[in-house]
């Protein structure tokens, strides 16, 4: 019985295994059959991926990406929102083709999924109320708000052992808890908290108040996600991504999320515009 077990569970695995592999070979015909691209995208975090409340749009620059690579397979998009939690598990499940997901690329995520190029380079940092933190030793035994599942999540852990995480399912919670003084912080990318801090300051009742000192604990490198060994989809993907950078497309969609004039500017050397070939 035992024995009958095992092997059961060992051919199902290997069924598994080709069945996965032919599968995530298909993506890139498979999109083109279809006519359309599903990407798994954040619905709440500008200015990566959010919906626009006149148009109900989904906007950002995660989604000019997406929109780019749609526009080169000839095909329509469709958005599907993800959490940093259930990305992962929503594109190996085939229910999304690609995920365009403020994701860091990292060699414990690469055993399970495949990353673009490197299209965004960022950091994590800390999003506080002005004046509170001038260091990590400012958070030590203190509670910090961050997300599920998230690389900002382990690296905070580490950086900060004695503090408190609370852990949401996306950061405008977290954001939440800040503003209610329930956590002394909230960690994630900078480029995030930019985004947060920037409705912050839009608000009349919030603005001037928060800041995100100069303390970064890790680089961000961000990476499309698609299915492990979906050998032909990487390559059309990475072929974009290098396409968009030599046009200057990359940097017009750059420009329109973290230029001087955006919501959310940027205006740090560690903020590389889209496309680098590291870590691929
Ligand atoms: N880039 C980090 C990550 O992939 C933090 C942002 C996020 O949670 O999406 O985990």
């Amino acid at each position: 019985m035992r024995g009958k077990t095992i092997l059961l569970v060992a051919a199902m695995a290997l069924v598994g295994s080709l069945y996965g592999s032919s599968m995530a070979a298909d993506t890139l015909a498979g999109v083109k059959a279809k006519g359309v691209l599903v990407a798994g995208v954040k619905d709440s975090l500008p200015p990566f991926g959010s919906v626009d409340p006149n148009t109900k749009e989904y906007v950002g620059y995660d989604i000019d990406f997406i929109k780019y690579i749609a526009k080169k397979l000839g095909v329509k998009v469709e958005f599907k929102p993800v959490t940093s939690a259930n990305r992962m598990p929503m594109l190996m499940e085939s229910r999304v083709d690609i995920l365009a997901a403020t994701m860091t690329k990292n060699p414990e995520r690469a055993k399970q999924i495949d990353f673009s190029y490197t299209y965004f380079l960022t950091g994590q940092k800390f999003l506080t109320k002005k004046g509170t933190v001038k260091s990590l030793k400012d958070l030590e035994g203190k509670k910090i708000a961050t997300a599920k599942g998230s690389t900002s999540e382990q690296n905070v852990k580490k950086s900060v052992p004695s503090a408190t995480i609370l852990s949401f399912d996306d950061y405008p919670q977290g954001v939440l808890a800040l503003q209610q003084g329930k956590a002394i912080a909230v960690t994630t990318d900078e480029s995030i908290l930019a985004g947060q801090l920037g409705k912050l300051e839009k608000n009349p009742a919030t603005k001037g108040r928060y800041e995100i000192p100069d303390v970064q604990i890790s680089e961000e490198p961000y990476g499309l996600g698609m299915r492990k060994g979906d050998a032909k989809f990487v390559k059309f993907v990475n072929d974009a991504i290098l396409e968009m950078e030599k046009t200057g497309e990359a940097k017009k969609i750059f420009e329109r999320w973290f230029g001087p004039n955006s919501d959310s500017p940027i205006n740090r050397g560690s903020f590389a515009i889209a496309a680098d070939k590291r870590g691929t």
